[in-house]
């Protein structure tokens, strides 16, 4: 099939740098959309791909799942997107659109197998698909999001990841008035948990392992905020929240915070620990307690989430670096040095 060619930023192998390198993108068909990068997120699933934490990274990779751009170009058959127009691709480019789970919405769990923005095998060209840390990104118009104008634009990307992936489980497991909402990890997944949990109008509590963190949660929304090496303080909160969000990206004791939750009550991991994590029995028998998981969201639920962020001005605490510093980023992010969002301004590829 006819190609254009992108500048993009990807890595080689396994624990080698980023470089400059030039990347193929199909050629528009007929409902395709073409769009300029502005932005691109950095997201810890980028940071555990380049480094192969589960074991599939196809090389050479160009990560990034956090893309919102302008759209350049639109194939024939194209009714949704105009040229010019502000648009967002999160991480899903492409789903079967038939089964159960595509007819409800649900595109990440598409039984045929969805494919991911990046490092996902590409139906078209053959090969992984390339993410946004690029030039252009080309994909079929049902997977593109309408950008609402937010007035910082850098800041709106990491919605496109860490935002659709707590809004859905805070919004499947009814965070609202009444509901108390505990937060685990404020990186980039937690800090937009604060942020939507009490626009939705939930109680929020937060437990992180950086005390430079506790205050900084409150200015970010939060009601409490707990270091959770301070097994006193700790303890204050057993048997208190209905639901809790885990957003962790390493190995970590969930049992202490199954003990949190009121019977009934739900832990949800949306972090990615490349080492399995042990549950107890009685952590979860003790309560009739939940121990589940969630994977980002669906498209109609990324626009829905994008509008609600759009109405209650919620954008990521963001640090724009230009793509140059991008391995700099990476190593900050691993030792968790970064309030709270890397973006990339593509201007500067
Ligand atoms: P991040 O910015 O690095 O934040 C992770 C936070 O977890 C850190 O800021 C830290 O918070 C806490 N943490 C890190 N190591 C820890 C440890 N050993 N013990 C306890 N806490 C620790 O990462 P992110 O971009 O938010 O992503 C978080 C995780 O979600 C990653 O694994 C990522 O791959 C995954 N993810 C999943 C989905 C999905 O759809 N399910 C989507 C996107 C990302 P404190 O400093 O506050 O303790
Ligand atoms: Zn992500």
């Amino acid at each position: 099939m006819e190609t254009t060619t992108s500048k993009a930023y990807g890595s080689e192998a396994e624990g080698t740098p980023l470089h400059e390198m030039e990347i193929k993108r199909r050629e528009l068909l007929p409902t395709d959309v073409e769009m300029e990068v502005l932005y691109c997120g950095i997201c810890h699933s980028d940071l555990h791909q380049i480094k192969n934490d589960f074991g599939g990274t196809m090389f050479p990779i160009v990560p990034g799942h956090e893309i919102l751009g302008r759209v350049t170009r639109v194939g024939a058959q194209v009714t949704s997107f105009k040229v010019g127009e502000l648009a967002g691709v999160g991480c899903i480019v492409d789903s079967c659109g038939h089964c159960e789970s595509c007819e409800e919405d649900l595109e990440m769990f598409c039984e045929k197998g969805v494919t991911f923005s990046f490092n996902s095998p590409d139906r078209h060209l053959g090969g992984a698909t390339f993410g946004g840390f690029s030039k252009s990104y080309v994909c079929d118009q049902r997977y593109m999001l309408h950008m609402p104008n937010f007035e910082n634009l850098g800041a709106a990307a990491p919605l496109l990841c860490a935002g659709i992936t707590v809004y859905s489980p805070l919004k499947h497991w009814n965070a609202g008035p009444g509901k108390k909402v505990g937060i685990l990890g404020i990186g980039g997944l937690g800090h937009m948990a604060i942020k939507i949990a009490k626009a939705m109008g939930a109680e929020v509590t937060v437990f992180t392992t950086s005390p430079s963190k506790v205050e900084d949660a409150k200015r970010l929304g939060a009601d409490y905020a707990v270091l959770s090496s301070n097994s006193e303080e700790m303890s204050k909160y057993t048997a208190q929240l209905h639901f809790i969000i885990d957003t962790v990206s390493a190995k970590h004791d969930v049992n202490s915070y199954l003990n949190l939750l009121k019977h009934d009550g739900t832990v949800v991991l949306v972090g990615l620990p490349p080492e399995p994590l042990e549950v107890g029995a009685f952590n979860i028998i003790m309560g009739r307690k939940s121990f589940a998981g969630s994977n980002i969201g669906g498209i109609a639920e990324t626009q829905e989430m994008l509008n609600f962020c759009y109405e209650h001005n919620i954008t990521a605490d963001s640090e724009i670096i230009a793509m140059q510093e991008v391995n700099e980023a990476f190593e900050r992010l691993e030792i968790g040095d970064v309030k709270y969002r890397f973006v990339i301004d593509m201007a500067s590829l």
